[in-house]
């Protein structure tokens, strides 16, 4: 294998597959480095949203959640067979956020994000709507708007897979264990050889600290890593539309239709220590039990948890003192000239900017790196197997014999919102992807 090439990237998250994709269409020899598996990390344990992120409104997040409502129905266009428009149903408490506030918010949801495709916010009945059936009795009204479900896992492997495709090497199982400027470039270490590098971009997500430490440098960045957690219960309703609700602390959380017999409820918000377990605490679990019990008429108790998953959010310190009021943005670092070869570090990060994030990156390092010598390009290129229009899904859907999900948003009106079928078919290529895996030191 050539051991040199202009860009190494560490880290097989939905970051760092977006990051190789985008420098290896751009004509650079890419390398990825992931220590484990592709988005084993937080990448494939988020709430899998794409979305502007609705209560960022609260914290004043603008033009985050203008990025992430554009990037919303982009991703959309690239990724039909893996990404799916959703209508959220969000009651109005007496008590809580009011309701012309919440119009409000959703009012500029509807409107600062470039919105084409999806259908506007209503107002709705909840003694009428079929969202109101499994809930409360009381509840009277409800807010109806869209953003989008995603399989995030699939969509790393999708990325890395694209970049295979457009000539970059993906290695598995390769944890880098130091790197070091050496002649000009990086020298980069791995328990699988040494590598050669023009640049070097860190994409370790909730470690990317701890990356800075192996190579040597001195973090731009103070991170804060919140841990987020979700339960897993048997289906509570039988209607495709997902809940927003708000609690009485201020937060807020998510009830999803997931794997077609069940629903997925979260998120927690916990800062989370080094070395500590990411797994909910029985804490965790207590409170989305009786988040989601206030709402459903029917109660959830820990009993009813089928399955458990957590992830450790890579959150920027700007100083907020609860960890759900902590930024969700994000910020790149390029090194400096003078300090030698590039380095780029990404801290913070959703998985809904996680494209538009490496085109940024790879247009940073443009300027240093002449090997990436192609314009940005990933905006209205699909991924693999997504190479047909949203409005295509549903015929796509009747090719694969139900596999891929249905996404069809002007048949997705209020009484039929879609029916997705959560297990997509996988992605077909026609090219064998150069993704090779390399088993662990000492695991055979
Ligand atoms: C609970 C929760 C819910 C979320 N929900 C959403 C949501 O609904 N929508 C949304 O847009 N965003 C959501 N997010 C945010 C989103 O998931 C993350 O911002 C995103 O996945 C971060 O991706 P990443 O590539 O930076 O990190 P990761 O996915 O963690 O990837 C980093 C990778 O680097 C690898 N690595 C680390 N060290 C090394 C090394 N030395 N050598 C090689 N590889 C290394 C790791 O193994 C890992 O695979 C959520 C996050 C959490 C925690």
């Amino acid at each position: 294998m050539d051991q040199r090439f202009d860009l190494v990237v560490i880290g097989g998250g939905v970051n760092g597959a977006g990051i190789a994709r985008d420098a290896a269409g751009r004509g650079a020899r890419v390398l990825l480095l992931e220590r484990g598996d592709l988005a084993q990390g937080t990448s494939s344990a988020s709430t899998k949203l794409i979305h502007g992120g609705l209560r960022y409104l609260e914290h004043y997040e603008f033009a985050l959640v203008r990025e992430s409502l554009s990037e919303r129905e982009a991703l959309w266009r690239i990724a039909p067979h893996i990404i799916h428009p959703l209508r959220f149903v969000l009651p109005h408490v007496k008590g809580l956020r009011p309701r012309w506030l919440l119009r409000l918010g959703l009012l500029l949801y509807d409107h600062i994000g470039g919105r084409r495709l999806l259908p506007t916010t209503r107002t709705v009945d909840l003694r009428r709507h079929p969202a109101g059936t499994p809930l409360v009795p009381g509840l009277r009204t409800g807010f109806e708007y869209s953003d989008g479900w995603v399989d995030d896992a699939r969509l790393v492997v999708l990325n890395a897979r694209d970049a295979a495709e457009h000539g970059a090497t993906v290695l598995t199982r390769t944890p880098v264990t130091a790197a070091r400027r050496d002649n000009g470039g990086w020298r980069i270490e791995t328990p699988a050889g040494t590598f050669h590098a023009a640049a070097l971009v860190n994409a370790a997500g909730p470690a990317v600290l701890e990356v800075e430490g192996l190579i040597g440098e001195q973090p731009a960045q103070a991170m804060r890593l919140v841990r987020g957690s979700h339960i897993v219960v048997k289906r509570l309703f039988d209607h495709a539309y997902a809940y927003f609700f708000q609690l009485p602390d201020g937060r807020i959380f998510f009830a999803i239709p997931y794997e077609r017999d069940f629903t997925l409820i979260g998120t927690t918000d916990a800062d989370q220590q080094p070395g500590d377990p990411v797994r909910a605490s029985d804490e965790e679990i207590a409170y989305l039990c009786e988040g989601a019990s206030r709402y459903f008429a029917r109660p959830v108790t820990p009993a009813d948890v089928v399955w458990t998953f957590s992830g450790v959010r890579p959150l920027i310190d700007d100083g907020s003192g609860r960890p759900e009021a902590a930024t969700r943005g994000y910020r790149l670092d390029l090194s400096e000239e003078g300090e030698g070869a590039p380095l780029l570090s990404v801290y913070g990060g959703k998985i809904t900017t996680y494209r538009h994030l490496a085109e940024e990156a790879v247009d940073r390092l443009a300027a240093r790196l002449p090997a990436l010598t192609g314009p940005a390009w990933t905006t209205s290129a699909p991924l693999p197997g997504g190479d047909f229009a949203v409005e295509g899904a549903a015929r796509a859907d009747r090719r694969t014999g139900g596999r891929v999900p249905r996404a069809c948003p002007r048949r997705c009106g209020p009484d039929r919102p879609g029916l997705w079928h959560p297990r997509p078919a996988l992605a077909r290529s026609p090219t064998r992807p150069r993704i090779r895996r390399r088993a662990m030191p000492g695991r055979g």
